[in-house]
């Protein structure tokens, strides 16, 4: 006679659960699926609490990178191994209006096909690193919180990654990116510029966050140039040549401006804190959230 067996009666939690349906205590979900319960005091006490080490970090940015062992970049132009290059991480696609020259939102990056080859390859250096910060930031908030990446951490971390604050480091960190891999009379910090300008930031905390955003481009920058390699920044260097574009060299080197990078990673993770803190306690300021969730949950 077969036997029913006990664990038969148990019931399974769905990925979501916060509390078991079973026993109803309190248990860690594996995605977290709804706004409700990402913001909750303990979540928030999680983020500010984090006891997150450099070695998990460096964890989270070689399975990021490592991606790129298994691709096959075959491209013939530099422009085309740099977009293949791209398109291991996120969605890469060329657009033909509007007057930026990329853009990148919801894992999304668009570049203007419009554009000389070397702008575009640079185009999309610039706007990977935008998409490379936002799957950073993803992963760390996913590790301390014990779950899976999802639509709502994402638009979570989207969220916090175009606050106008944030944008500086945001811009600074791509254009230093992007800066990396052309060549030297080429470089600018227009759209970092155009935030400080904005802000009408003072000169102290643009120190601070010039050195947390130069941190995180050495990172990307390490593991982007084994990829982006000699060969490759030549022959980007000798499109711009073919392209005759014109040079304006930078007036400041901003370059030695660094943080420790543990430290880096502290300040940023009050900053996600205290973004977090203001949505826990500003359930209006949340909707905004509820459009940005539903873009990624079409890429899912
Ligand atoms: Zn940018």
């Amino acid at each position: 006679m077969r036997k029913t067996s006990v664990l038969s009666a148990v019931k399974k939690n769905p990925d979501s659960s916060d509390v078991c349906i079973n026993c109803h205590a309190q248990i860690t979900p594996i995605a977290i699926d709804s706004f409700d319960v990402l913001f909750s005091e303990h979540n928030l006490s999680r983020i500010l609490n984090a006891n997150f080490s450099y070695d998990e970090y460096v964890d989270i940015l070689d399975n990021i990178f490592k991606k790129l062992d298994y691709a096959n970049i075959s491209g013939e132009s530099p422009k085309e191994k740099v977009f293949q290059i791209a398109n291991v991480f996120t969605y890469v696609v060329p657009k033909s209006s509007g007057i930026q020259r990329g853009e990148y939102g919801s894992q999304l990056i668009l570049f203007d096909d419009r554009l000389d080859e070397s702008l575009q390859t640079s185009t999309i250096i610039h706007e990977l690193a935008h998409f490379l910060l936002f799957d950073i930031t993803v992963n760390i908030l996913s590790k301390i919180l014990e779950v899976n990446p999802s639509p709502v951490i994402k638009s979570f971390v989207e969220h916090f990654l175009i606050l106008p604050d944030i944008e500086v480091i945001n811009e600074f960190y791509a254009h230093s990116v992007e800066n990396r891999f052309i060549p030297l009379k080429y470089q600018n910090f227009n759209s970092f510029i155009k935030c400080v300008t904005d802000l009408n930031m003072g000169s102290e905390e643009i120190d601070v966050y010039i050195r947390i955003a130069n941190s995180f481009a050495y990172e990307v920058i390490h593991y982007l140039q084994k990829y982006i390699d000699d060969d490759l920044r030549e022959a980007i260097r000798l499109q711009f040549k073919i392209d005759m574009i014109e040079a304006k060299k930078l007036e400041t080197d901003f370059g030695n401006m660094v943080c420790d990078p543990q430290k880096k990673n502290i300040i940023f993770l009050n900053l996600i804190g205290s973004h977090f803190e203001y949505l826990l306690n500003n359930e209006e300021a949340r909707e905004e959230l509820g459009y940005l969730k539903n873009r990624f949950e079409d890429f899912d």
